[in-house]
């Protein structure tokens, strides 16, 4: 399956990092979403325009969309991100910690993202071999210990005989990102940028 590789800004940190992600995969799936109708705008050629030293504004896009498409970046023009896959999130924190209670708090969406990919991955694992999976329920739990999970516990639930269901607990895992991630932690990095 092709890496999706999402980018959000069509400036030049995003333009350059499509490019990048192309050039080093070039089967990638490389999405662009931006909020104008063009890209590649190089706004440090502003001043030479008007010093004259650049002819017109035109000669600052640094390609044109036809070069973009040719390279087999997938651009969304006009397309604000607003959401991750077109969907606003609530996040909110309890009362007692500041917040307002009236969302999920970031620590229940990463149960949740653990146990709705785990399903899905359960569902596929269960399809790949001809099997139906009934009734399937997966809940996570986490333990916390200080601000941190210690531990992460998958429940699976089906009204398919356990059987069926435990060979493919660890296929599903293979397939799982969100699991696969956790499992590996890759390293948190933090950048920091005016808005
Ligand atoms: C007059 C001028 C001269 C400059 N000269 C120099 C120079 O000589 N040297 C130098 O190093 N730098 C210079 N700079 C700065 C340089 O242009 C910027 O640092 C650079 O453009 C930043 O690129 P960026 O991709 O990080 O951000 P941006 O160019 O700000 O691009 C971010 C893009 O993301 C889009 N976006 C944000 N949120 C969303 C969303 N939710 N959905 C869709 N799209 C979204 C924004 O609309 C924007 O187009 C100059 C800037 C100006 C204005």
């Amino acid at each position: 399956m092709a890496q999706r590789i999402v980018v959000i800004g069509g400036g030049a940190a995003g333009i350059g990092a499509a490019g990048a992600a192309k050039a080093v995969d070039a089967a990638a799936d490389v999405r662009v979403y931006t909020e104008f109708e063009d890209v590649g705008y190089s706004p440090c050629g502003i001043p030479y325009v008007h010093g004259k030293e650049i002819p017109d504004f035109e000669r600052l896009f640094l390609a044109t969309k036809e070069a973009y498409a040719g390279q087999g970046i997938d651009i969304h023009y006009e397309t604000r991100a607003t959401g991750f896959g077109g969907f606003d999130l609530t996040v909110d924190d309890r009362e007692s910690s500041g917040g307002t209670g009236t969302g999920p708090m970031p620590t229940e969406y990463l149960l949740a993202a653990m146990a709705s990919c785990y399903a899905l991955a359960l569902a596929w694992a269960a399809g790949k071999r001809g099997i139906t999976l009934p009734g399937l329920a997966v809940t996570a739990t986490g333990t916390y210990d200080g601000p941190r999970f210690s531990r992460l516990q998958l429940d699976v639930q089906s009204d398919a005989p356990p059987g069926l269901v435990e060979p493919l607990v660890e296929p599903a895992l293979r397939v799982c990102y969100v699991s696969n991630t956790l499992a590996t932690s890759p390293p948190v990095e933090v950048t920091v940028a005016s808005s």
